[in-house]
């Protein structure tokens, strides 16, 4: 398998931050735009660095201090979008912290617009990319932001003929005890919106179980201390399992952060040989200096996958996305055609 092949594998992406995910040619382009003393390589992360979470999150102030209009936003989405189809993802859920910015006038109303008139202005382009949305809780936040954000999504969803699917729960995971926003999961719940909640990127097993029992998350972003061995429990390990929540899974953004000291020690392997639900994301694109294509090929090469196993690990993500049945049979069917072409080119 070379990197043909993994470019050319139709790919689901279902764990991608919108403004982690910015491009260094788009960051470059707005930086130019503006008075700010940021350089646009000093925004990321360069191959090989790595740093602690604090700097992460630090990272991200700073990104959103260049992105703080809604020209820039959709600018970000728009892009996005274009350089996740360039890679043959054929259906992608974004998702996005709703955010005000009262020195340009920015409100959390106006940033969803913004996002979903990206997203549409896409979809009136043809692209060969489903793009659907997950609006964020940032752990920093109150209980009442987030009823606020379910709010949105409920409002939004209507508006945009059903782009928005569900609820994030990301942020600094140092930060704050996420069982506060368990009214504004079962809110959301109520509503039929699907939940895809951060859980034990650091551990944290009482946070955990608590969510994972209050709520039982549609999807667990990172999981990264589920088992025992990481900090988790052997109870958590079993309710993950048993109820077969699948796990998005971002190889090199835990090993930048430092939350898994190598690929070797992802739980990628731990997951994937219980043949539980895994899907590659890749967290912020930008940020971590990587993309879908490389996530693929690196979670290749380390756990030594055949080109049957990655295509079956791209097919099966289909079963996880926040769509219809009718969507999932349509990807399904569009990675078939794709299959034969691909493999025997290998
Ligand atoms: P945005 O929501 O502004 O589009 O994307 C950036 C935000 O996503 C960050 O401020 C943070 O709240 C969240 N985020 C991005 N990457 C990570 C991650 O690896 N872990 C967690 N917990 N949150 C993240």
């Amino acid at each position: 398998m070379d990197a043909d092949f993994f470019r050319k594998l139709p790919k689901v992406e279902l764990h991608a931050h919108i403004n982690g995910s910015i491009s260094v040619s788009t960051m470059s382009q707005l930086v130019a735009g503006m008075s700010t003393s940021y350089n646009p390589d000093s925004l990321k992360f360069k191959k090989g660095e790595t740093g602690t979470l604090k700097e992460v999150f630090k990272l991200f102030r700073q990104i959103h201090d260049v992105i703080n209009n809604e020209k820039a936003v959709y600018k970000v989405t728009y892009d996005v979008i274009h350089e996740f189809a360039e890679e043959n993802v054929k259906y992608i859920e974004l998702r996005t912290t709703p955010r005000e910015e009262p020195s340009t006038g920015m409100t959390t109303i106006s940033y969803v617009e913004t996002v979903l008139r990206a997203i549409d202005d896409c979809a009136k382009e043809n692209l060969d990319i489903i793009v659907k949305l997950l609006l964020a809780v940032d752990r920093r936040q109150s209980l009442q932001v987030a009823m606020d954000t379910v709010q949105l999504a409920v409002k939004y969803r209507e508006k945009s003929n059903g782009v928005i699917v569900g609820i994030d729960l990301s942020g600094d995971p140092k930060v704050g005890n996420a069982d506060i926003f368990i009214p504004a999961f079962k809110e959301a719940q109520k509503h039929g919106l699907k939940l895809a909640l951060h859980l034990a990127e650091v551990p944290a097993p009482e946070e955990t179980i608590t969510l994972l029992r209050e709520i039982i998350p549609d999807r667990i972003g990172h999981g990264t201390c589920l088992q025992p061995d990481a900090g988790g429990t052997k109870d958590i390990v079993e309710f993950v399992e048993s109820h077969r929540i699948p796990l998005e899974l971002c190889l090199s953004s835990n090993i930048i952060n430092m939350t898994v000291p190598g690929y070797d020690n992802h739980h990628f392997k731990f997951w994937y040989d219980l043949e539980h639900p895994c899907i590659i994301c890749t967290d912020d694109k930008g940020v971590f200096s990587t993309s879908i294509t490389e996530e693929y090929s690196i979670a290749a090469d380390t756990f030594q996958l055949s080109s049957d196993q990655v295509w079956q690990l791209s097919y099966n993500s289909i079963d996880s996305i926040f769509s219809d049945e009718t969507t999932k049979q349509l990807l399904r069917e569009k990675w078939k055609t794709l299959k034969e072409n691909l493999l025997l080119k290998s």
